[in-house]
């Protein structure tokens, strides 16, 4: 069976010597030592200003919106995971969704002026399968009319744009490090922003306002990654360069197989690309439910990343996204992951161009 990823496992004595330190101290949760080692190796090897790791990479949306105190209508994409809206909902603001570019994947900065309103605070767009927005433009826009801006990069860890972290960028960005995302802890996340300021806002958010043990800062929820979590990060960490490589050696190998049979994403130039899914559309939702079929019965499984789009989710009813639900219909993201062989790579793209051709 060839799923649409498999979990990065490190060899299991390396996890255990890192988990015996958990043991000695006999100390699991609080922010440990294996949590502020695993925060200071992401930080110092992507040159981050600030970083706090956290349970997963849901919360820290909700923290975010929390902690930027936003109210109302918050702009956002439908073509995203589920999170990134119902955080939205979650915190008792409305989104308001605009459509994405239909190469990129991301939201259309050109249609995000139309759709803001007085009751408008923010922009919170996805890095659609780590692939950096037009951060420029979206901080124009949110400058122009005062808006804050969240960025969910939870596909975008080891990402670079303009040379510098993707997660410098925005007031917030977070990131996911669930096990299936490109870095994981299991289940783990994170919140970044370049204001200390603010970062204190969101550490006494996430530890349930905690300001000591006996003062209180304000309000908060319990957002706190373990030391559980931060060992498994600790033990995946010395691997990063060979997953990035693994994949995107990968990732161009599906490109050489399938150009002219489907649409890959349109990468942006100016960014270091982490290289994290294979995104293909296909031309018809039929030609996507063939495919899907045959590999099906060949025990592949890929998955229809991003689908539904969100604004059609019945407890969302959003406005009509005709871009997004387009793409959500005829996207497939491939198997990509780093113990995938090259074989199944040509064994996945000839069955593609086979069901294709013979249409
Ligand atoms: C995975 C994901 C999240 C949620 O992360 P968890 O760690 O699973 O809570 C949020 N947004 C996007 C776009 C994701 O893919």
């Amino acid at each position: 069976m060839i799923n649409v990823t498999q979990t990065f496992l490190p060899p299991i004595e390396e996890y255990n010597a890192i988990l015996k330190r958990a043991w000695e101290k006999k100390w699991l949760t609080n922010r440990g030592e294996l949590v502020l080692e695993l925060e200071d190796k992401i930080k110092n090897k992507y040159h981050i200003s600030n970083i706090l790791a956290t349970t997963n990479g849901t919360l820290p949306l909700q923290i975010a919106i929390k902690c930027l105190e936003l109210k109302g209508e918050i702009i956002t994409t439908p073509f995203s995971y589920i999170a990134t809206t119902s955080s939205i909902i979650w915190e008792g603001c409305h989104p308001v969704f605009v459509d994405i570019d239909e190469e990129t994947f991301n939201i259309d900065p050109l249609k995000i002026e139309r759709a803001i309103t007085p009751k408008t605070s923010a922009i919170l767009a996805t890095h659609v399968f780590g692939n950096p927005c037009k951060i420029d433009a979206i901080a124009k826009i949110a400058k122009k009319h005062n808006l804050k801006v969240i960025y969910d990069a939870a596909h975008s860890f080891g990402v670079s744009y303009n040379n510098q972290s993707i997660f410098e960028y925005g007031d917030v960005s977070t990131c996911s490090f669930h096990a299936t995302k490109i870095f994981h802890t299991g289940e783990g996340g994170a919140l970044f922003t370049k204001d200390k300021e603010l970062y204190n806002k969101l550490y006494y958010h996430h530890n349930f306002g905690h300001k000591g043990a006996l003062d209180f800062h304000g309000l908060g929820i319990n957002a706190k990654i373990s030391e559980l979590q931060a060992a498994m990060g600790l033990a995946v960490f010395p691997y990063l360069e060979a997953i990035f490589e693994r994949r995107e050696s990968l990732y161009k190998r599906y490109q050489k197989e399938l150009k002219g049979s489907v649409q890959f994403q349109k990468i942006e130039s100016n960014c270091d690309y982490n290289y994290s899914y294979i995104p293909v559309v296909f031309k018809t939702e039929k030609q996507l439910q063939d495919v899907v079929n045959l590999l099906n019965n060949n025990h592949i499984y890929p998955r229809q990343y991003f689908n539904p789009s969100l604004n059609t989710i019945a407890y969302i009813n959003g406005d009509v996204m005709p871009v997004s639900e387009s793409i959500s219909s005829r996207v497939l993201c491939l198997p990509l992951y780093f113990d995938l062989a090259e074989a199944q790579v040509l064994l996945i793209s000839n069955l593609i161009r086979n069901c294709i051709s013979n249409e």
